[in-house]
């Protein structure tokens, strides 16, 4: 891009002059990347097929697509589970939900009536970075616990503004939920907007959330522009029910969807720009992406996972798989990354690259994945592990990918157990289409061995989800 080039050129033109040595171009290099900023924009249930850069034919995301061709697209990137809070438990941990007791099977996500949530002894990204300079904010939905010790005030961030668990909980109108959406009745949902806290607003008034959201973490780029931060910003959308402001309504082509994704993609444009104004572009790692697939069971208010197989609450592909866009301009050589990764490599990734070491009294199980960022070196991740809940799943390693247990998504709790498992190329098959375990059972043996090496890494600790 325009900037990575000028700088390049820059540097390879003096090395050329000899007037700096190779040596006080690395450390240029090193210098720009010392206590870089972050920002996580983490939407809730956009689906691999819902972005314009990922495929989709009508929703218009100009500006996502333009951080993409600015940026990397990664197209094999995944969260630790197909729901939201054991999603964001292993996002902020860089560990498996297992390990922190963010999943269960009985109660698969946190609700108003849970007493449990992320446990103070967690250490997240926040903390980790708050520990070293930076400033931190989280602005959006939370869902790792709504009450104290378990607020994002008492995780590492300095100050929070968002709901506490989904948009559609704490529903007080006995109407179904497409007449309500007809109505446009954020009323029915009596959710709390909270800043640090305290409640500030209830119910929550979803219509303008989005955009107060936006202004939120543009007023904390501005005030944090001179030191280091990190920005963690969950959008409610477009997780159920669907609302917009006044100016999306009618604007897509693609329903009220499409709306509500497109005034997301209109203001991570306006988070973007104000990078750029504050003039801090090139000191910023932003990375934009999901916490888990599609909800199909809303129709076509649920999103889409394009070609993959499967959506949200299950671990095909559609349930796992999301759109990741890495944006550092300057630093970041733009293309498309079909290598894999997770949301847990984020804390590694971060710490290795603010030079904070990784405690070392946990085990866990994201990767420094700067190597793949940069193209310095190997992926050091060869492996996913889908677990549904407590269990896995699946296990995916390199191209092939082994399914022990299958399960609908929602509504029918019968498992089927597969043996052998079902197995599928996703280099070549990635709608999880053909069946290939008659024919590769070296691969089957090769990943059970993976499954029993890493279940025996497990301890087990207090369910957060069922107190
Ligand atoms: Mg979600």
């Amino acid at each position: 891009m325009k900037i990575l080039n000028k700088s390049m050129f820059a540097i390879n033109g003096l090395l050329s002059l000899g007037i700096v040595s190779q040596q006080t171009a690395i450390s240029a290099e090193k210098e720009k990347r010392t206590s870089p900023n972050f920002i996580i924009i983490f939407c809730d249930d956009l689906g691999y097929g819902d972005i314009g850069v990922y495929g989709n034919p009508n929703i218009l995301t100009p500006n996502i697509d333009m951080m993409a061709y600015q940026g990397q697209k990664w197209t094999n990137f995944y969260v630790a589970a197909p729901v939201s809070t054991p999603s964001r438990a292993a996002l902020l941990t860089g560990r498996l939900p297992v390990r922190s007791g963010m999943a269960s099977e009985k109660r698969r996500v946190l609700f108003p009536n849970s007493n449990g949530g992320l446990p103070p002894n967690e250490i997240t990204i926040a903390k980790l970075l708050k520990g070293n300079g930076y400033r931190t904010a989280a602005v959006g939905k939370w869902h790792l616990g709504h009450e104290s010790p378990f607020l994002p005030t008492d995780h590492g961030f300095e100050s929070y503004f968002g709901i506490p668990y989904s948009n559609d909980m704490d529903k007080i109108e006995a109407t179904d939920y497409f007449t309500l959406a007809e109505m446009e009745r954020f009323q029915a949902y009596n959710v709390p907007l909270m800043r640090d806290d305290k409640i500030v607003e209830r119910p929550a008034d979803q219509r303008t959330i989005t955009r107060r959201y936006t202004e939120e973490i543009i007023g904390k780029i501005r005030s944090y522009k001179k030191e280091p931060f990190f920005l963690y910003l969950a959008y409610s959308f477009p997780h159920i029910p669907l609302f917009r402001s006044p100016e999306f309504k009618g604007r897509s082509k693609a329903g009220i969807y499409g709306d509500v994704v497109e005034e997301i993609d209109w203001s991570v444009g306006r988070i973007l720009e104000t990078l750029k104004e504050e003039k801090i572009a090139e000191k910023t790692f932003v990375i934009f992406t999901s916490d888990n697939g599609p909800w199909l069971t809303y129709g076509t208010h649920g999103g889409s996972a394009g070609l993959l197989r499967g959506g949200k609450g299950g671990t095909f592909e559609g349930g796992m798989r999301e759109p990741a866009i890495l944006w550092w301009p300057g630093t970041i050589k733009p293309g498309v990354v079909t290598e894999m990764a997770t949301t847990m490599d984020l804390l590694p990734t971060f710490c290795s690259l603010a030079k904070i070491p990784l405690p070392n009294d946990r085990t866990y199980d994201g990767y420094d994945i700067s190597p793949v960022i940069f193209g310095t070196g190997p992926n050091p991740r060869d492996v996913i592990i889908y677990y549904r809940d407590t269990e896995v799943y699946a296990i995916r390693k390199g191209a092939y990918k082994a399914h022990f247990i299958t399960q609908p998504e929602y509504g029918d709790n019968t498992k089927t157990f597969h043996n052998p498992p079902l197995l599928y190329n996703l280099d070549i098959d990635p709608s999880e289409k053909f069946d290939i375990a008659k024919k590769h059972p070296e691969i089957i043996t090769e990943i059970k061995k993976i499954l029993e090496e890493h279940l025996s890494t497990i301890v087990p600790v207090e369910n957060q989800l069922e107190k």
